[in-house]
């Protein structure tokens, strides 16, 4: 062992995030040591506080340290349009571009039959509760524009035109096999903007 015990620590921990090699890891935990103890102790907080702090939104599934979340509880929104998105991530992209003034429904993945992921092991159960409840009128499929995102949206799109909801697939400009999360606001605006109805 080139490194004492809890250095070897650290770096392993590092090591589990994304994007980080052993290299990046080493010289993160290194500049951890380096750090005033008062900072190590909050960086050290937020990560706890943000894994026990924030839950999944009891309504529309998307993180929030209030159930039900901000978004859901803002009166002033249209509560007639739901935008359904696989991740929360893809809300605070939504978000950033300052236009949808709608609501969110977050899947946390999308129907993939060759991981053994059908619509039961996704938020769809609670998104089909949802439609019974509230006056919704059209629902914004915002799911990954791959094989597994646009499964995703057919399928949902099938169950509810019984319904007489109107389903919409916002438009392509997303680069294909992208995630929303990635795309920029203009382009996000735009597949908005441009979606189709199903
Ligand atoms: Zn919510």
């Amino acid at each position: 062992m080139y490194y004492p015990e809890p250095i070897s620590r650290l770096i392993d921990s590092f090591t589990k995030l994304p994007g980080i090699g052993p290299k990046t890891a080493v010289r993160l935990a290194f500049f951890v040591l380096n750090m005033k103890e008062d900072d190590v102790l909050d960086f050290a907080k937020s990560l706890v506080n943000a894994k026990r702090e924030l839950t999944h939104c009891s309504v529309c599934g998307h993180i929030t340290d209030q159930d039900p979340c901000t978004i859901c509880q803002d009166e002033s929104r249209d509560k007639s349009t739901i935008c359904v998105v696989q991740d929360p991530k893809d809300v605070i992209a939504m978000e950033k571009m300052k236009e949808y003034k709608g609501k969110y429904h977050v899947l946390h993945g999308a129907i993939s039959p060759i991981d053994g992921i059908g619509p039961e092991d996704i938020n769809i159960p609670g998104l089909l509760n949802r439609l019974k409840d509230e006056n919704v009128k059209e629902l914004i499929l915002a799911t990954n524009p791959n094989i597994e995102g646009e499964a995703t949206a057919m399928y949902i799109s099938r169950l509810v035109k019984p319904a007489g909801i109107k389903t919409t697939r916002i438009a392509h400009g997303l680069p294909v096999g992208g995630d929303l999360e990635y795309a920029d606001e203009v382009t996000l605006s735009k597949a908005l903007e441009g979606r189709r109805e199903l």
